[in-house]
C-alpha cells in the first residue's frame, strides 16, 4: 500500500490544497491518506479542511488542538494564542464536522504502523524532539514502526534492533529512504499547515509499505492567502507572521 502521510494541517486550506496538487503533479499514486491529527486550530479554514480531507480515502487521528476545540482538553494548558483560535474554531465548525472530529482517536494501528499524533506512549502531548525521548518511545511500538506529527518538523528516528542505538536524520525532499528491517522507525512527515523547521513550504511524505520506503516532500503554497484570512478573522499577529518563516 502507498500512503500519503499528512499531519498538522491546522485549518490551512491553501497548504492542504497545495499538498494534494503537488502529489498529483509529481504523479504520486497512493491508496490512502493517513492524517496524524491537528486538522484544525491556528488556521482560518477548519470546515473546508475537514471537508477536503473527507473527499479522499483516509484515516485521520485527533491531535491536541482538535481535542481543545472539542473541549476534551483544559484550555489552561494552551498558549493564549492557541486558545483564542480554539474558541473561534469551536464557533465555526458545523455540527457534522464537530462529530467527525469527536469520532477520531489519537492513536491507532494500521498494518504494521502505529499512528499517533504526538508520541506512541503519550499520543496527545509528548513532543519527540530528540533521540532520548525517541528511545523511550521505541519500547511502545508493537511492530517497530510509528508515524507521528505534533512537532511540525520532518525527521526520521531509527533504532538499531541489535544495539538499541537511536539516531535522528532529516530526510532530503524527493529522495526515497529505504526502511531497513534491522531498524525500528519513528517517522514524522512535518506539518502541512504550520511548518516549524524554518522552511515555510507545506511538508508531507509518501510511505510505501511494500517497498518499505519513506519519501519526504515539500510544496509551496500561497502563504499570503492564509494570512489574509487570519487577519480578517482577527487572529493574533504572532500566528499570522510565523507562517512566513516556517517557525
Ligand atoms: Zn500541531
Amino acid at each position: 500500500m502507498r500512503c500519503l502521510v499528512l499531519s498538522d494541517i491546522h485549518a490551512n486550506l491553501a497548504a492542504l490544497e497545495a499538498v494534494l496538487k503537488d502529489a498529483k503533479r509529481r504523479r504520486l499514486s497512493y491508496d490512502m491518506v493517513w492524517c496524524l491529527g491537528d486538522v484544525v486550530g491556528y488556521g482560518p479554514d477548519p470546515n473546508a479542511c475537514i471537508e477536503l480531507l473527507r473527499t479522499v480515502p483516509h484515516v485521520c487521528l485527533a491531535g491536541n488542538h482538535d481535542w481543545a476545540v472539542l473541549g476534551k482538553l483544559e484550555l489552561a494548558a494552551f498558549h493564549e494564542n492557541a486558545t483564542v483560535v480554539a474558541l473561534w474554531t469551536r464557533e465555526q465548525l458545523t455540527a457534522e464536522n464537530l462529530n467527525y472530529l469527536r469520532a477520531r482517536s489519537a492513536r491507532e494501528l494500521q498494518e504494521r504502523y502505529l499512528l499517533a499524533h504526538a508520541s506512541p506512549r503519550e499520543p496527545i502531548w509528548e513532543y519527540i524532539l530528540d533521540t532520548s525521548v525517541a528511545a523511550e518511545n521505541f519500547e511502545h511500538l508493537p511492530d517497530g514502526y510509528a508515524l507521528v506529527g505534533h512537532t511540525h518538523v520532518p525527521v526520521i528516528f531509527a533504532q538499531d534492533r541489535a544495539s538499541g542505538d537511536v539516531r535522528a536524520s532529516v530526510p532530503p525532499p524527493g529522495i526515497p529512504i529505504a526502511l531497513d528491517s534491522g531498524f525500528r522507525y519513528i517517522l514524522n512527515p512535518g506539518g502541512v499547515g504550520q511548518p516549524r523547521d524554518g522552511d515555510p513550504r507545506a511538508a508531507y511524505a509518501l510511505l510505501d509499505t511494500e517497498k518499505h520506503t519513506w519519501t519526504q516532500y515539500r510544496a509551496e503554497y500561497p502563504v499570503h492567502l492564509t494570512q489574509a484570512k487570519m487577519r480578517a478573522a482577527g487572529f493574533p499577529d504572532t500566528l499570522i507572521d510565523r507562517l512566513s518563516y516556517g517557525r
